[in-house]
């Protein structure tokens, strides 16, 4: 068969995990939760199974979910989608990210990326027939930042779609209203859409915010806006996640996912609609994260890795230039076989590589893994 995705192999993260699983390594590498969800939300899970809320629900969604994700983002901020016209639910953030993609750009547009870029974009650009434009983060002593003026000098006639993602895997960069601002500026005038994925919204520290684009109205009304409740409910394995879109949008992305999965599993939408009722389900969860965050940072401070910048989503991003010269994914192996702690390299996040001697440690796990993890990172 002749691929269509010749430069695709297996991802960084399932091969990282089968490594450090046959080493007996903690694993900090692959971004899932090693803790359960809330009880009561397996409660209703049941409850719904055990109704008889086992067929097809309607192709976007059920509606009472799309209701409450409506409710979600009009409480934090402040924009009104229509739930039956502009909310849709998807098998995960990866299928709306890919649908949204496949939906609006056609053979020979071009999609802006900003790299380090999570790995699913740039294939899904190319499913498209689109031509992937990578613009690398900005980095200095202050972390990783997005060069606008970078962003703004690759735009072309051709450009349909810039993807964005904040908070951001894997480096923890937060989008701020002047980086919105300066966005919209780039846009402003053009048809260029906004794919903005959002799926670590409720993972912003230091009593920070975090700015959707859903908040600004002259990014919303170009944006497909993409969450998952895998991150935000800790149950990555359900494959739950939402795409908000104007109308006019939304009806061209459910066209393609009516032929792509046509509807996503019915009981797990009903009970994530019914533990979503309650917004603690959310309001709460950066102040878990937050917990978990700065008891990670505070024994790593006293390790001989540097810690980067990081003002969300669960990871973080470190130096060891004064531990090891190997590369970074020759030193993510060496690592987790013999320190039995594993990583992720971030030269994987880039499409043509690039050297900095950086990891990523994901620090979503109880504690006492936390606390065996640093106590092995403790001894390099
Ligand atoms: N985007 C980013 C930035 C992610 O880190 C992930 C999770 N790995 C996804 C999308 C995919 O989310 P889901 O598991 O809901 O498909
Ligand atoms: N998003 C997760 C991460 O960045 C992994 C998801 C996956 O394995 N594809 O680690």
């Amino acid at each position: 068969l002749k691929s269509r995705l010749p430069a695709v192999g297996t991802t960084v993260f399932t091969l990282m995990s089968k490594l450090a699983a046959e080493h007996g390594a903690v694993n900090l590498g692959q971004g899932f939760p090693d803790f359960g969800c809330d009880p009561h939300l397996l409660d209703l899970v049941d409850e719904a199974m055990r109704a008889g809320l086992n067929q097809y629900p309607p192709m976007a969604g059920v509606p009472a979910l799309r209701e409450a994700i409506a409710a979600k983002i009009q409480t934090l901020y402040g924009r009104a989608y229509d739930p039956d016209a502009e909310i849709t639910v998807t098998a995960g953030a990866t299928q709306a990210l890919t649908t949204a993609i496949l939906c609006a750009v056609h053979p020979g547009d071009e999609v802006i990326i900003v790299e380090p870029a999570y790995d699913s974009y740039l294939p899904a650009v190319q499913l498209a027939g689109g031509v992937p434009v990578t613009v690398s983060m900005r980095f200095d002593e202050r972390g990783y930042s997005v060069p606008w003026n970078e962003i703004a000098a690759a735009v072309s006639p051709r450009t349909r779609m810039i993807v964005i993602n904040s908070p951001h895997n894997p480096t923890g960069t937060i989008l701020r209203t002047d980086d919105l601002d300066a966005l919209a500026d780039i846009v402003d005038g053009t048809g260029i859409l906004i794919l903005s994925d959002e799926v670590y919204e409720h993972m912003v520290y230091d009593r920070q915010r975090h700015e959707s684009v859903s908040r600004d109205p002259r990014l919303a009304e170009r944006a497909f806006v993409v969450s998952s409740f895998g991150k935000s409910y800790h149950v990555t394995g359900w494959k739950v996640g939402y795409v908000a879109a104007p109308a006019s949008m939304m009806a061209e992305f459910r066209k393609v996912h009516q032929y792509n999965v046509f509807t996503v599993n019915t009981p797990m939408q009903h009970a994530l609609a019914g533990y979503m009722r309650n917004p603690a389900s959310y309001l709460e969860l950066p102040a878990f994260y937050q917990r978990k965050r700065d008891a990670f940072h505070a024994a790593l401070m006293r390790s001989r890795f540097t810690l980067l910048p990081a003002d969300g989503t669960y990871f973080q991003c470190v130096r060891y230039d004064r531990i090891s010269n190997l590369s970074e994914a020759e030193f993510a192996q060496w690592l987790t076989r013999e320190v039995k702690v594993a990583a992720i390299p971030v030269s994987a996040f880039y499409s043509r590589g690039k050297e900095s001697r950086i990891v990523r440690f994901c620090f979503a796990k109880r504690d006492e893994t936390l606390e065996l993890a640093l106590e092995r990172l403790a001894q390099v």
